[in-house]
């Protein structure tokens, strides 16, 4: 061999394959077939269920064992992934809608989703009407002949509210109109949608899943109707996560349950320290008793993550600032999920129709994985930040 083709040939094969514990990383565009019969016998295998790999990052080994790690835990039958828990929530809606469709989307959905409903379905004649999170059973009277879905997410982004899963389901089902959920908030550890009447979950696996801050990904997880026209709307569109995130994200997946049982338990003191505070007008977090949300949570849900809003009482935007600027252990970003704590002002004045936010100050915390009693110090150092302006 000359050295051109010893550089195309040499090193592609490994002297040994390790038995290791995790699903070995294969990038990869092609992949070879041994003969003319194997590569037609695998021809239009893309999508199908025996999840063979053919070409990319369809079927790769790590993108199934993540999709099916995934899809068993959050209850459903199969999923697919997507760059981000955004291309996910589009994902999810392409599968549903033709031209013609109206859908029902809760107004306290994720923002960027809600805007990838009402300014690019629209275009393509689909009618969006956005609404009231604790309507319940009374979506009933929204229902149009051509409503085929029902949007959910529980709960919502910001404001929390929980929604009665079932009761929409059922409303729904009678309708022949499927229920899509964003399950980010619980994840299928502290919610089975799947068992509470849903057909479609979306995860973005971006925030508890992969769970360290540093990875994007979303899922989109079926029911074992829905799954033709999920893998299909997948597959056309192209989007996959690539191998290298796929494994971040399972490798972040293994300890979703005592991250999350963590977050849970370090949230609850600090969510009830923060409602005794002088400067809160409320504390938004559905696992707080008393909150409007709380006999729903405890219904149907089996424990409770680390995000919530906190309502300050009116203050000045310096004072808001002097509070959030210099935090020593919740950083200023968006996005959660990840171990490390966050907070974000919530500015919802863009994303609420049915119910425009009128509220005081509304901030987002995310409570991670530090102790709790440096987070609440680190909290009660901002409220005198505050008080001092
Ligand atoms: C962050 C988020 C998404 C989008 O996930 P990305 O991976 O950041 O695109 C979707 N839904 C909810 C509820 C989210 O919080």
């Amino acid at each position: 061999m000359k050295k051109d083709t010893q550089l195309a040939e040499l090193g592609r094969k490994a002297v040994h394959e390790p038995k290791i514990v995790n699903v070995p990383l294969h990038r990869a565009s092609t992949v070879l077939f041994d003969s003319l019969a194997e590569m037609r016998a695998t021809q239009g295998a893309w999508g199908a269920d025996e999840q063979v790999p053919t070409y990319g990052v369809f079927n790769m080994p790590q993108e199934v064992a993540l999709a099916n790690a995934v899809a068993e835990l959050e209850g459903g039958y199969r999923a697919v992934t997507f760059p981000s828990g955004l291309a996910a929530v589009a994902g999810a809606l392409l599968a549903c809608v033709n031209a013609g469709d109206h859908v029902l989307m809760t107004d306290s959905a994720y923002a960027p989703g809600r805007q990838f409903a009402a300014s690019f379905l629209t275009r393509f004649n689909v009618a969006i009407e956005f609404y009231d999170p604790a309507i319940g059973a009374g979506i009933k009277a929204l229902m149009k002949p051509n409503t085929t879905v029902i949007y959910t997410e529980s709960p919502g982004s910001h404001t929390f509210e929980m929604q009665d899963i079932p009761a929409i389901a059922e409303v729904a089902h009678a309708h022949g109109a499927l229920v899509i959920m964003d399950n980010a908030w619980a994840t299928g550890y502290f919610f089975n949608a799947f068992l509470h009447g849903v057909d479609i979950v979306v995860q973005p696996a971006t925030k508890y899943y992969a769970g360290h801050s540093d990875v994007l990904l979303g899922l989109v997880i079926a029911s074992e109707r829905t799954w033709p026209q999920v893998k299909d709307v997948a597959i056309r569109l192209g989007q996959r996560a690539s191998p290298d995130d796929c494994f971040l994200t399972l490798r972040g997946m293994r300890t979703l349950g005592v991250r999350l049982r963590q977050h849970e338990a370090s949230t609850l003191p600090i969510v009830q320290w923060l409602a005794s505070r002088p400067e809160v007008a409320r504390v938004l977090y559905p696992a707080l008793p008393g909150d409007p949300g709380y006999a729903l949570w405890k219904r149907d849900f089996t424990g409770a993550s680390g995000l919530f809003s906190v309502e300050l009482k009116p203050c000045s935007r310096t004072q808001l600032a002097a509070m959030l600027d210099d935090y020593a252990h919740f950083g200023l970003g968006y996005s959660w999920g990840g171990f490390e704590s966050l907070v974000a002002p919530a500015n919802i004045d863009n994303a609420r129709s049915v119910h425009p936010w009128r509220g005081g100050p509304l901030v987002r915390y995310h409570v991670g994985l530090e102790d709790a009693e440096d987070l609440i110090r680190d909290l009660e150092a901002g409220f005198e930040r505050l008080n001092a302006v």
